[in-house]
């Protein structure tokens, strides 16, 4: 059997392996088979395309002795990087690895786009390119590397902002550069006119100006959206990555890299509009780097003096309640509160008292944050209620416990239209008889917007960190 047709054999069977991995990470109780899937997968597509390049293939030469030395040389580098990172990242740093990673994606495929460029458009009587002047392919071959590029160097600039925003190097409110969605949409029309010059008359200096303008859209896009829609625009660089990886493999003739590009190109768009939705943000909007969205004013409302309560008084309040809402946010996440939280749980429906969790769609720094922390600190799955089973529920509940949350429970967001947030569905917690709310301060949470729950007449703050806090309601428990 030859190269060709071994590597084809495991082209498709990492493909079906994606799928499988993308049909696990689709629920709780099937994640881990999906990653498990997913390192087959990506094992047996690694295997196929090694053995592809060592051999040639048909037609071809395979690898000389120094590259083969040169591809283990940057496979070990790589796998001990990224063996490095995943152990030392915390699950609140997720969000901003995976930024950084959607970023190489976005290089990769600017420097396949550019090596295509040498390979064929810069020597127009090589044997590659009279192959496809041949094959009638040539100025397909144009459109891929200019596209690739594009799409690379959008993906690349954007993620990097990403990171950068979502690390906190720099400050996660949306850039209002005069005349923005003018920029963004002229960066869009000399792109398709670069793109016909390019595909009559490919040179340089088209590839270099093409490159220079996704850069900088890349960047513009993400800067000037807000910290509050940052969830949406993760999913939509994972989305770019993937038409990104796509682009690389129409011009490396490799069909797996096709497939997998567009899984993770369609799926992350999906993510992304059901991120919209739950959110109540326009996904028009969002991709199009907040298009339509004014910046709103500082918001000097003076609202009033807040209440403190202490450990002893949380239990004391706790021990006459019948029902208890949980509603988690970033805080907890970063205070490792869930152990203990499991505990209080567990203590109080021994009392008898109903314990149940609301958790708001984009709590915490991931989709889905909140969940896999609870689950890890054997939570049980049922009474963990979506934002939209459990915010009904609010006005008959005489406890929740705030833990670590603050934008995803901010009543501006659904009565003062002109908050920065104004629109994204919250947790009702407000409606509810008591509301504690644990943090350190009374800084601001991720969309850098006060939160006037904190100053109402049945909220009360419970300061410091949240772990330690709810450790002294056990005890005075
Ligand atoms: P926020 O980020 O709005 O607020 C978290 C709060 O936790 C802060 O106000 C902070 O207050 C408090 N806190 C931090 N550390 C501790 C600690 N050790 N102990 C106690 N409290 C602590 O959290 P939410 O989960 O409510 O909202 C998530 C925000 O993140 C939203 O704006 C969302 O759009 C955004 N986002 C979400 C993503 C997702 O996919 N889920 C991805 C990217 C962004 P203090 O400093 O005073 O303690």
């Amino acid at each position: 059997m030859s190269a060709d047709t071994v590597s084809k054999a495991a082209y498709i069977v990492a493909a079906l392996l994606f799928i499988l991995a993308l049909a696990g990470l689709s629920r709780h109780e099937t994640s881990r088979g999906g990653v498990v899937f997913g390192i087959a997968g990506m094992a047996i597509a690694l295997a196929g395309t090694i053995g592809l390049a060592v051999d040639g293939g048909e037609g071809r030469h395979g690898l000389a002795a120094t590259g083969v030395a040169l591809l283990v040389v940057a496979m070990v580098i790589g796998a001990v990087i990224g063996l490095w990172r995943a152990r030392i990242v915390e699950m609140t740093g997720m969000p901003e690895l995976i930024a950084l990673l959607h970023s190489f994606v976005g290089l990769a495929a600017v420097l396949v786009g550019w090596d295509g460029y040498y390979g064929v458009e810069a020597k127009p009587n090589g044997v590659e390119a009279q192959r496809l002047v041949v094959e009638q392919t040539l100025r397909i071959h144009h459109a891929e590397v200019f596209i690739g590029v594009f799409i690379g160097a959008v993906t690349f600039t954007g993620s990097i902002v990403a990171f950068l925003k979502l690390s906190a190097r720099i400050k996660s409110s949306p850039l209002m550069l005069p005349g923005k969605n003018f920029l963004n949409l002229g960066s869009l029309v000399v792109f398709v006119g670069l793109t016909v010059a390019f595909v009559v008359h490919p040179s340089l200096g088209l590839l270099i100006a093409v490159t220079a303008v996704a850069l900088a859209l890349g960047w513009h896009l993400v800067a000037s959206i807000g910290g509050g829609d940052m969830p949406v625009v993760v999913s939509m660089l994972n989305s770019y990555s993937g038409w990104a990886a796509a682009a690389s493999g129409f011009l490396l003739d490799n069909n797996l890299l096709i497939v997998t590009g567009a899984l993770v190109g369609s799926s992350g768009a999906y993510l992304s509009y059901i991120m919209c939705q739950a959110m109540n943000r326009s996904f028009i909007s969002v991709i199009a780097g907040g298009f339509g969205i004014e910046q709103t004013a500082e918001d000097s409302t003076d609202y009033g003096e807040h209440r403190e309560i202490n450990a002893e008084g949380a239990a004391e309040m706790l021990k006459d309640a019948t029902s208890v809402i949980i509603t988690p946010g970033y805080g907890m996440a970063v205070a490792q509160a869930q152990y203990p939280v499991a505990d209080l749980t567990k203590k109080l429906r021994e009392r008898g008292i109903e314990v149940r969790f609301g958790i708001h769609p984009v709590a915490g720094r991931l989709p889905g944050h909140m969940n896999v922390l609870l689950a890890e600190a054997k939570v049980p799955y049922d009474i963990v209620l979506e934002m939209d089973e459990i915010n009904d529920d609010f006005h008959d509940t005489s406890v929740v416990l705030v833990i670590g949350a603050n934008d995803t429970v901010n009543p501006s967001a659904a009565e003062d239209p002109s908050s920065p947030i104004a629109g994204m569905p919250v947790l009702h917690v407000w409606e509810a008889q008591n509301v504690i709310v644990f943090k350190r301060s009374m800084a601001a949470g991720y969309a850098g917007v006060q939160n006037p729950l904190f100053f109402r007449d049945n909220s009360q703050m419970l300061f410091g960190d949240a772990k330690q806090r709810v450790e002294d309601i056990i005890k005075a428990l």
